[in-house]
């Protein structure tokens, strides 16, 4: 699943090619994703891509009158392909047709991503309004995550995977950033002080912002025209690493599950 390091790249890749440029019309080889595609996606026809942005893991799509919101769900992938090249296979679920010469293409093996056409506002957006702050702006800060921890009861972790808290952080970088503050993934979040909270936001910081500088961990949800992209999983220290040893303290990382989520750890390292 693409976490918010994967889907800024995405949204910067599309940004980058496609803002400013008309989307001509769209051909739909499958209506049903997570949400049916309704008949009205003829109303984004003809109509100027003015800006692209990202909030949490949806990709948002502003034109001159509505707005998409994209979600790529398990295993959606958005790729830029030159019109000439009009191959598709069974997966190839959305073309749009941008500038008579460009696809942006959305394909999806387990269909758990959606697109929604007809967004008047998408600040209000069911799925948009609900979220909490993104970890990169200053809304994210020490003060604001301490207020949060010291009421809660539950394991650090799981508290920063709730998007209401915080949008978008997701497993591979609560991992990642709970290992370089030592602070264990199941330590009690009321159990953290300040000084501990405000080392966690800087490396939850830090390592969103490592990815997204080496493209993403995962190669899985976007095809890049240089295809130079998801290589920060190269710097891993605990993610997917069971049974190989701590960069730190040589010890064996181990794999426990929360709420059905692995969870990689030192505990050595980690306390
Ligand atoms: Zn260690």
């Amino acid at each position: 699943m693409p976490e918010l390091p994967e889907v800024e790249v995405i949204k910067n890749m599309i940004k980058s090619i496609l803002k400013g440029k008309i989307i001509n019309y769209s051909i739909i080889r499958t209506k049903k994703l997570k949400y049916v595609i309704p008949n009205n996606i003829i109303k984004i026809h003809n109509q100027k891509i003015l800006d692209v942005k990202r909030r949490g893991r949806y990709i948002i799509i502003i034109l001159l009158k509505n707005t998409i919101i994209i979600h790529l769900g398990m295993t959606g992938i958005l790729s830029i392909i030159n019109k000439n090249f009009h191959l598709y296979n069974k997966h190839d679920h959305i073309d749009l047709i941008i500038d008579n010469h460009l696809i942006l293409r959305y394909t999806d093996i387990r269909k758990f991503g959606f697109w929604l056409w007809d967004i008047k506002n998408y600040k209000k957006n069911i799925f948009l309004k609900k979220l909490g702050p993104e970890p990169l702006k200053n809304d994210f800060n020490s003060l604001y995550l301490y207020n949060y921890t010291k009421k809660k009861n539950i394991a650090i972790k799981i508290l920063l995977m709730d998007n209401k808290i915080v949008t978008g952080i997701g497993n591979i970088y609560a991992n990642e950033s709970l290992f370089l503050s030592k602070i264990s993934p199941i330590r009690i979040s009321n159990t953290l002080n300040l000084q501990e909270i405000k080392i966690l936001v800087k490396n939850i910081k830090y390592i969103l912002y490592q990815s997204i500088k080496h493209g993403g961990s995962t190669i899985n949800n976007y095809k890049l025209p240089n295809d130079n992209t998801g290589k920060f999983s190269k710097y891993f220290f605990v993610y997917a690493k069971k049974d190989k040893l701590c960069q730190i303290c040589k010890t064996k990382i181990i794999r426990i599950f929360q709420r059905n989520r692995s969870t990689f750890l030192c505990y050595k390292c980690q306390k």
